[in-house]
């Protein structure tokens, strides 16, 4: 079964992020447990937790189809110690909070190396600071998200997902998550479906579908290659709808969150109305 949806406001609370997703008819949701653009933020609150599980289980969708996104600040390849400090604390914050929520996954980007490490040194220092992390915590699998490739963030090439995972202690709480604008602007072409068979079959050999814990489906504004992160509506971008038909129907896309995380929020419960009119066509 296909569970597609959006990255939902969870403004007003985290428990808001539920009824959102149901009005928009998403089977999948993501949010922000707390604000992304803030190093620290209050504990939740125990009438938070409690409502937020409610209205989950009113909503129908499974704790397993949400995907919950950590906050921008945080970089877990970072080159100084007081930075990487502050990133493993914040991240163990954000998976207990998952916890708490009683969810299943945590999406992450990598990191960056801000040109003071090697990306092998770097992306060794994030594998290190998941070990840590899922030491401490049960039950939440840590989902690194492939990149566009800005600057010097990693995670642009399955490469660096496979060398992260190979490095990863607990292989049943790590996997990834593709997006596909990241994909596309990180050079993976996507646009037909012999495009898409090529860059799955690639994923495949270099990560591998069993790794695969979620999706974010955007279409993208940039061109292919421009490790550029601007996404779009689906099919109003370069890569166009042959995309979204494939994965609507192919089977290796079951059973996933699929998130939406396009530009213009008034047309996500048209797009997810569209993707499922997708299937089997
Ligand atoms: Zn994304
Ligand atoms: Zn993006």
């Amino acid at each position: 079964m296909k569970y597609v949806g959006a990255h939902v406001s969870a403004a007003g609370g985290v428990e808001n992020a539920p009824l959102n997703a149901r009005a928009i008819g998403a089977r999948a949701f993501a949010l922000f447990t707390k604000n992304q653009r803030q190093w620290s933020a209050a504990a939740l609150s125990a009438a938070s937790i409690e409502a937020f599980r409610h209205n989950l289980a009113e909503s129908g969708i499974p704790p397993e189809q949400v995907l919950p996104h950590d906050s921008y600040l945080i970089n877990l390849g970072h080159p100084e110690q007081a930075g990487l400090d502050k990133s493993r604390a914040a991240f163990l914050d954000e998976m207990q909070r998952c916890e708490q929520l009683g969810l299943k996954l945590l999406n992450f980007h990598p990191g960056a190396h801000l040109n003071k490490l090697t990306e092998e040194e770097s992306l060794d220092r994030v594998a290190e600071s998941i070990n840590r992390v899922l030491d401490q915590t049960r039950g939440v699998t840590a989902v690194i998200e492939n990149t566009a490739g800005q600057g010097t963030t990693l995670g642009y090439k399955f490469e660096h997902l496979a060398h992260i995972i190979h490095k990863v202690e607990d292989k049943s709480r790590i996997g990834v998550c593709l997006d596909t604008c990241h994909t596309f602007t990180s050079g993976y072409d996507l646009r037909t479906t012999a495009d898409c068979d090529q860059t799955f079959q690639r994923f495949n050999e270099i990560v591998g579908f069993q790794y695969l814990r979620g999706m974010h489906l955007n279409d993208s504004i940039p061109e292919l290659g421009s490790r550029v992160d601007r996404h779009e509506n689906i099919g109003q971008g370069k890569i166009g709808l042959e995309l979204f038909l494939y994965i609507m129907n192919d089977d290796r896309f079951n059973d996933i969150p699929m998130v939406l995380e396009t530009r213009n929020s008034e047309l996500w419960a048209e797009e997810i109305a569209m993707l499922y009119d997708m299937e089997h066509s």
